[in-house]
């Protein structure tokens, strides 16, 4: 016999929970909702933790997806700092890591993603650091305080961004990473090669197709009690200085409720759903970085580690709690910045592309790049503004074969 019941429980204190919410009560919902997120935090955005947020220019207010009194005023039962640890999905109960144990109608599962982890020699030198949560930017902006050269681990958004923003705190930085252009993975060599020339622009050093060796410390040392960060070694042989690391290896979505919970994974590494989000268990949904979805749009199976998109999960998760019965049809649409260096927008992704159409003006940082598979467009990078991400919308949605030709100008 469960503590207490509520008609729908959130798992998890992100974008995707946050935002299921804010839909549950905007259809009309008028039953008990209750989230239960691990952080010490009412549920924020993070990507400000590699911008604006790390730079200091905004605070963590700003970065709340609902203001401090949104909770209450909707009759949402916040519970920060809580876990939770097990779901039996047959009993619909869940038990909290207040001891609780909570009766549920419905649940959502929205446990989002962890960092990866280098496992290289000295990986556990002070110094050393991953982003995920708020948190960890205060602590990076404190520790790179007294660093001057910072080197940053990962061409990817991560560590493009960090890379940035540290570079406007006036730090010296270095990007060591795998790919021969950084964001190469998600937008080709081509728009990689964009974005290296705005980064080197403004000083950043990129070391490419290398990757980390080991960390030491000023002795040598890659191990030992206060033993600090003092320089990194490559495979490629190498020695860069390094105050201080921060890494953006990439994420895996934390499945460990959802797994001992005995819910179907998927070949992605996050839950199962099909194109309604619901998993495999009863009335449990899932959403944002965890959920492996049957795509109406790309007619394949998705997961997708982006804000937007969790946002519009949480949201179609909620909808069919209350009986929708609708597909997950909105096309993921990504952002970033570097700096106020360069801004982008992506919507697809495309998984596979034979041709790329690029409009607009590229050494003005004013352009879109049209991925096409077959003469259909599977994706749209629009830097600086220029492309028209409701057209490639439409076009990615329609899968209709336009060409070359059919791309907007
Ligand atoms: C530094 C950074 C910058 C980013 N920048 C961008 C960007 O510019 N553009 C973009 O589109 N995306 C960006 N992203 C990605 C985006 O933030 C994620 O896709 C999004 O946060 C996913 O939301 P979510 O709700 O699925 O999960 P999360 O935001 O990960 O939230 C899940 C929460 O659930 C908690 N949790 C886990 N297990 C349990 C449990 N058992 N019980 C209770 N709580 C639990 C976790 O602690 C976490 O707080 C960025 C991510 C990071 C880290």
């Amino acid at each position: 016999m469960a503590d207490r019941d509520t008609d729908i429980l959130l798992i998890g204190g992100g974008i995707a929970s946050a935002m299921a919410a804010a839909t549950l009560r905007a259809e009309g919902f008028e039953g008990s909702i209750l989230l239960a997120g691990r952080e010490l935090d009412p549920p924020y955005h993070r990507p400000p933790a590699s911008k604006g947020y790390l730079r200091g220019h905004e605070s963590k207010d700003d970065a709340l997806v609902h203001p401090s009194g949104w909770w209450d005023e909707q009759g949402v039962e916040l519970l920060t700092r809580t876990s939770v640890m097990a779901l039996d999905t047959a009993a619909r109960t869940a038990k909290l890591s207040t001891k609780e144990e909570v009766g549920y109608g419905q649940a959502l599962l929205a446990t989002g993603a962890m960092v990866r982890r280098l496992s290289v020699d000295g990986a556990q030198l002070d110094g050393i650091h991953y982003l995920r949560a708020l948190g960890n930017a205060d602590t990076i902006r404190g520790d790179v305080d007294g660093a001057e050269r910072v080197v940053c681990v990962g061409g990817s958004y991560i560590g493009s961004e960090v890379a940035a923003s540290l570079t406007e705190l006036g730090k010296r930085v270095t990007i060591v990473m795998q790919e021969a252009e950084p964001l190469e993975r998600q937008f080709g060599a081509r728009a990689g090669a964009y974005f290296r020339s705005v980064l080197e622009g403004h000083g950043i050093e990129i070391v490419s197709a290398d990757e980390i060796a080991r960390f030491e410390s000023a002795s040598g040392a890659t191990e030992g009690d206060g033993e600090r960060v003092a320089r990194v070694v490559t495979a490629g042989g190498r020695t860069i200085e390094a105050g201080a690391v921060v890494c953006g290896v990439g994420a895996q979505p934390d499945v460990m409720l959802a797994r001992r919970a005995g819910l179907a994974l998927g070949d992605l590494g996050g839950v199962r759903c099909d194109s309604r989000l619901r998993t495999s268990a009863e009335q449990v949904f899932a959403a944002g970085d965890i959920c492996e979805y049957e795509s109406v749009v790309h007619g394949r199976v998705v997961r997708i580690e982006h804000e937007e998109v969790a946002a519009a999960q949480g949201a179609t998760a909620a909808r069919n709690m209350l009986g929708a019965d609708a597909p997950h049809d909105v096309v993921p649409y990504f952002f970033s910045d570097l700096s106020d260096w360069a801004s982008l927008e992506y919507v697809g992704p495309a998984a596979a592309w034979d041709e790329e159409v690029v409009r607009g003006d590229v050494d003005g940082g004013a352009f879109a790049i049209w991925y096409l598979e077959g003469g259909r467009v599977r994706a749209m990078l629009s830097v600086g503004g220029a492309g028209d991400v409701d057209r490639a919308n439409a076009l990615i949605a329609s899968g209709a074969a336009v060409g070359a030709a059919g791309v907007p100008s």
